[in-house]
């Protein structure tokens, strides 16, 4: 077929010009994302080998080879892995508009620094060969088509790129960078190595250079004929952990998850047993972009016997847990293993446990030394997971049965005893600060911080000084359903049923129960002024600021889970809410049920409880019409 022609897709454009000219600070890059597709490539062969070994066609030993013409000044990446189709080309490397192009851009800071690494983390890599080269060329062929079949494809960067049938002898990709004229250092093996040993020494096929050697006659440094392999080249995780440097673990991090940060914390051991496995599993310092999006990938990368199956293996970790990277390079499993055949494999379910068990001893080890330490990145550490992904580890409380206890000790609130939104508080740190008298852990729920802290069912607990969790995540109702209690202390809502704060002494009994003999004819008017509305109307003495509040019977579902699942579109039983009634406060001291308006004070004061935690009015414009009527009949 001849020549073609073709414009990149928009987005492609606008990524282009980033990438010459805000990256150009850590240009070095390109060279590590060329490698890790060369890498991908032979993974992929790997792959589709199992089922079909003509794929290798005679040529069974993948590497990566990098070379350079200095006189042309272009340096290639060239391998021997999956290569590519003409369409394969055509959309894989001009036209397709990732999920991830779009993301990357919302996320750019205009630090060159940041913005460089969020290239790897984005699936953009390709494109960061354009920040040394004004053209680059790539020839490919995939496994198994014929020779006829090769593809050029080639692009200045500018907008548009060609495509071209070649015959092509070889299997995989080459591509050729050629350089801009001020790139001449990357013309040189002493540079493209020590890039290849900062960025890709882990990566588990060899790469090769063609060897350099001093020629002292003509005094200068010349290109031998024989190759050698410039990086480890093996899989990391198979070493010995003793021969593996902090620096290594952080580098096959990077590798791994395209993050530029460094972990938060990893580990790495061999199980030996019924089941036989090793893992490498790390836990990022951030989120990705995308964890709560519904088709974010997560699960570790899959290995049998150091052969690589499949990325993103979702079965070996549980969802909980999906914000978990690593590796897991098992000795039973087939090497023709589908994702079908996964989820039914008990050597997989002892691998989840196993990974499970490793992951929450991580974090406990994390928890303890962040409490311990006493510089402040350490002391930091616990935090942080727990801010990024605190609200996807509380999905374990309902999950993971089996560890619920290990999960509740490293789950985090925020409390009245701290005056901060951030999740700070271990139930066993409320537990240690309960009064004498105090059988119940006390939480209320709400949409924010703000309105937790100030809700009006908090009142008498901070009177008394008894703490309260203020919980605010969309999962923590949910969560709660499956934590019934802790330490034997059971779980208590501030919202819900008949407050019993411990020990009234008796004379404080009596005169509430004076008063509730007294107000007993109001509140039954005010029953039948809200009839429809309230499940019911009772005095309170929990209340010292606010007039009223809102609870949910017991066993009923509170006002704010109620919410929850409308936002979330689904059915939500209407349950009424009991009105809670402060005979100490003004407003309800000058009620009288013989007053004309006496049904608008009602279902004013049941609105106001309604709006304080947060909920919303059936129908705000008689709320708005009330208010001024009784506003102006003063
Ligand atoms: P990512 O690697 O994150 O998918 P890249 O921009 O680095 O994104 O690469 C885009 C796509 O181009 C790859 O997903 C792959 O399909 C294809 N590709 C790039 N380099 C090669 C290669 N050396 N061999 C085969 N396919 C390649
Ligand atoms: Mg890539």
């Amino acid at each position: 077929m001849a020549q073609e022609t073709m414009s990149f897709q928009a987005e492609v454009k606008q990524l282009l010009h980033l990438m010459i000219h805000s990256l150009y600070s850590n240009k070095e890059i390109f060279l590590r994302e060329l490698i890790s597709n060369a890498s991908d490539a032979a993974d992929k062969l790997r792959f589709e080998g199992i089922e079909n070994s003509a794929l290798y066609e005679n040529d069974p030993d993948l590497r990566i080879r990098i070379s350079y013409d200095k006189a042309a000044r272009t340096v290639t990446i060239d391998d021997n892995g999956i290569g590519m189709s003409r369409e394969e080309a055509i959309s894989n490397l001009g036209t397709i508009a990732r999920s991830g192009t779009k993301e990357f851009f919302s996320k750019l800071s205009g630090d060159q620094q940041k913005d460089a690494a969020l290239i790897g983390q984005f699936g953009v890599g390709f494109y960061s060969g354009f920040i040394v080269a004004d053209k680059i060329t790539v020839e490919t062929r995939r496994a198994g088509l014929p020779a006829s079949e090769g593809v050029r494809w080639e692009s200045a960067g500018e907008g548009d790129f060609v495509v071209e049938q070649i015959e092509r002898a070889q299997r995989g990709s080459s591509i050729t960078l050629h350089l801009r004229p001020e790139e001449d250092e990357f013309l040189s093996t002493h540079k493209l190595k020590s890039i290849i040993q900062k960025y890709s020494d882990h990566v588990a096929l060899p790469i090769l250079m063609k060897q350099e050697e001093w020629d002292a006659e003509k005094s200068e440094m010349v290109t031998k004929d024989e190759d050698e392999t410039v990086n480890q080249a093996s899989a990391l995780w198979t070493r010995p952990k003793s021969e593996i440097t902090d620096e290594q673990y952080k580098q096959f991090y990077q590798h791994l998850s395209h993050d530029h940060d460094d972990p938060l914390a990893w580990t790495h051991n061999r199980v030996e047993g019924r089941s036989e496995y090793t893992q490498l599993l790390y836990v990022p310092k951030h989120a990705p972009f995308d964890m709560w999006n519904r088709d974010h990938k997560g699960g570790l990368k899959l290995y049998v016997k150091r052969v690589f199956i499949m990325d993103d293996a979702e079965q070996l970790v549980p969802a909980y847990l999906r914000f978990v990277k690593g590796v897991v390079d098992s000795a039973d499993l087939p090497l023709n293993v589908s994702r079908e055949i996964l989820q039914e494999s008990r050597d997989v379910k002892a691998i989840r446990e196993g990974v499970t068990k490793r992951v929450l001893s991580m974090l406990e080890e994390v928890a303890s030394s962040s409490a311990e330490a006493t510089d402040d990145a350490e002391k930091a550490k616990y935090a942080t997971f727990w801010k990024e992904f605190g609200q996807v580890f509380k999905e374990g409380i309902g999950e993971d049965y089996g560890n619920r206890e290990r999960i509740a000790k490293l789950v985090r609130f925020a409390s009245t005893n701290t005056d901060s939104s951030e999740q700070t508080v271990a139930l066993a740190d409320y537990v240690s600060r309960m009064k004498p008298e105090q059988t119940k852990i006390y939480y209320v729920t709400a949409d924010t911080w703000q309105a937790a802290k100030n809700s009006p069912h908090l009142e008498v607990f901070r009177k008394k000084g008894v703490e309260v969790l203020l919980l605010t995540d969309r999962v923590d109702e949910w969560m709660l359903s499956f934590l019934n209690e802790f330490d034997g202390k059971p779980l208590q809502s501030v919202a819900r049923g008949d407050l019993d704060l411990g020990a009234l002494n008796d004379e404080e009994k009596q005169a509430q129960e004076k008063v509730g003999e007294e107000l007993k004819p109001l509140v039954e008017s005010m029953k039948a002024a809200l009839e429809g509305k309230a499940k019911d109307v009772r005095l309170t003495f929990r209340l010292t600021d606010s007039p009223t509040c809102l609870v949910a019977d017991d066993g009923d579902m509170s006002g704010y889970l109620q919410r929850m699942l409308k936002q979330a579109g689904q059915a939500a039983p209407q349950m009424q809410p009991i009105l809670e009634v402060n005979p100490e406060h003004p407003l309800v001291k000058q009620l009288h049920a013989d007053d004309a308006n006496f049904g608008d004070w009602c279902h004013l004061l049941f609105d106001q409880a309604m709006l304080a935690e947060g909920g919303t009015l059936e129908d705000p414009a008689s709320f708005v019409k009330r208010t001024n009527a009784l506003l102006l009949a003063r």
